[in-house]
């Protein structure tokens, strides 16, 4: 008997409460889930990511199995589809069905080609309205028009008032709507002290069994197999009670500093759990909420986290779709360079960008400054070209997703969006890695020196930015001090900044940054 309805499952939408399978019929429907190659084994891509997707969605299909409906579930295999296109447009072909039912996909592209498949295959595609998210697509959409500019901050205010979180007779609880001055302690020279780590889970049979597959199959992911990541919603919630618990209280003051060796801190570790959809963002926000209101954590770390789930989160999804697929050649700046390859090896001398890759090809993760004032910034001053840097990231982190990675990358990190996003380029010297962490201490160079051997690369690239950019910026209001530094230095320094960063760029080639 032909499906009545064929219901797609992506692996980024393992919520088991989907708003697309809530009115499945159980006998007629069929629930079609796929591992494909082209995304569990792109070379270059992490390992423990392909092993958190692929085990995520198995324990998908054993829970939608044993609620009694049926799954047609593709198991990687060298014979099947390599990508999800052809995987959607066999199970159409095998089941015939009278209508295909699916969630947005996370990326423009795929929503494009399965929604093509549909069209060629003539059948009807219906596309479910999406609630794991907190703000609809239209909804944004309807937040910005007429808005000259799209501040995060006037969207987050919006939303805290829309849903009615952390407000009090329609007022901010605390008094403020934003606690961020409260936000940059550094660790200072005893460091973080004792830091709890995220819970230490016995892998399933699911991730045990996806490495080994992972393993013998592909020598071209990269990283290794760190299978802490909760691929289950029970698992995911034992890491949320965790960070409720133990980092909440402290989420925020330290959101910025960073520390050699320490890969946790006090973050929540939680993006990607969520984005795999095996926690609700609003469910998040309730926990801590309720720690505010019981007490266990002041509302400054709160109001800090909600901003990022609440604020941030939404906000760059909502950019992503209303931006639409264009913003993949954003390129404001003209940025062409190659990424040194320190990106991938983590080999540099530099201990800052050491410690970061090193513990990304360990865990899939980095936390939000890492990533930004790092990664993200190394590469905005060495002038990379902008859809290498979006890759680099999709590649290396556990919870990458391009509705998410992308406005981050290409707006936050690295202006391609030329400040829609981010009103101004995130530029600094190593001056301010040195303020945020203990990485510079026995680094081989001197974030305080421009020219020479000593010079800490990114003090030297910032002066070479500023020069590039000069014009652009001079009359920036939020850039034109910086632009004044530059034009007080003297010719002779210029030139040695330029000399420098040919070196800097030898050294790359050469593996020895
Ligand atoms: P915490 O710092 O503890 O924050 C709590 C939660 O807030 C996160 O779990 C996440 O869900 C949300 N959040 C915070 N900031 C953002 C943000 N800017 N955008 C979206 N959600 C946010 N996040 C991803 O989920 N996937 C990515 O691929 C990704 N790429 C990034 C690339 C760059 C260059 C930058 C600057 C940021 C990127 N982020 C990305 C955002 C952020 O860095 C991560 O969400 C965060 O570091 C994840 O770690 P955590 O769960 O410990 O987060
Ligand atoms: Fe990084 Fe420069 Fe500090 Fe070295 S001196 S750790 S390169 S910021």
């Amino acid at each position: 008997m032909p499906a009545s309805a064929l219901r797609l499952v992506l692996g980024d939408q393992l919520d088991r409460d989907a708003a697309h399978l809530r009115d499945v019929d159980a006998d007629r429907d069929i629930i079609v889930m796929a591992e494909v190659a082209d995304e569990a084994l792109r070379p270059g891509y992490h390992r423990a990511r392909s092993a958190m997707f692929l085990a995520a969605m198995r324990h998908m299909r054993d829970d939608l199995r044993e609620r009694g409906l049926r799954v047609d579930y593709v198991a990687l295999d060298d014979d099947g589809p390599r990508s999800l296109p052809a995987a959607l447009s066999d199970a159409i072909s095998r089941h015939a069905p009278q209508r295909v039912v699916m969630l947005r996909p996370g990326r423009h592209d795929l929503l494009a080609s399965l929604t093509r498949v549909c069209a060629d295959a003539d059948v009807p595609l219906e596309r479910v309205a999406d609630d794991h998210f907190l703000c609809s697509v239209d909804g944004f959409a309807g937040w910005a028009e007429g808005r000259k500019l799209l501040r995060m901050e006037d969207f987050y205010r919006w939303m805290r008032r829309r849903h009615g979180i952390l407000l009090e007779d329609g007022e901010p609880v605390g008094g403020l709507w934003n606690f961020d001055h409260d936000n940059r302690a550094g660790f200072g020279r005893s460091g973080p002290g004792e830091v709890p780590t995220p819970p230490a889970l016995e892998p399933t049979r699911h991730q045990r069994d996806v490495a080994a597959m992972l393993d013998a199959r592909s020598t071209d992911l990269l990283g290794e197999t760190d299978l802490r990541w909760p691929v289950t919603p029970e698992a995911a919630q034992t890491w949320l009670d965790a960070f409720i618990d133990q980092r909440l209280p402290r989420f925020g003051r330290f959101q910025d500093a960073m520390w050699t060796d320490e890969a946790w801190l006090w973050h929540a570790h939680l993006s990607a759990a969520i984005n795999l959809r095996l926690l609700h963002p609003r469910e998040v926000i309730d926990r801590a909420v309720l720690a505010y209101q019981r007490g266990h954590a002041p509302i400054a770390a709160v109001e800090g986290f909600v901003r990022q789930i609440l604020g941030w989160r939404e906000y760059v999804r909502g950019i992503y779709w209303l931006r639409g697929p264009d913003q993949a050649f954003d390129n404001a700046l003209g940025a062409t360079a190659p990424l040194p390859p320190a990106f991938w090896s983590g080999t540099t001398h530099m201990r800052c960008m050491s410690q970061v890759v090193q513990q990304l090809l360990r865990h899939g993760y980095a936390h939000h400054i890492q990533r930004l004032m790092v990664a993200g910034l190394l590469a905005q001053l060495w002038g990379s070209a902008p859809r290498e840097v979006h890759e680099w990231f999709m590649a290396l982190y556990v919870d990458s997703i391009e509705w998410v990675t992308m406005p981050n990358v290409l707006g936050m990190s690295q202006y391609a969006d030329g400040g829609r996003l981010g009103s101004k380029p995130y530029i600094a010297s190593g001056k301010y890695v040195q303020r945020q962490s203990n990485y510079c201490d026995g680094c081989r160079y001197d974030p305080a020196v421009d020219i020479g051997d000593q010079a800490c690369p990114f003090t030297t690239l910032y002066w070479d930015f500023l020069a590039r950019h000069r014009e652009r910026f001079a009359d920036h209001p939020r850039m034109a001090l910086q632009v004044k530094n530059l034009d007080r230095r003297d010719a002779e320094r210029a030139r040695a900044v330029a000399e420098r960063v040919a070196r800097l760029r030898e050294l790359a080639a050469e593996g020895a940054l």
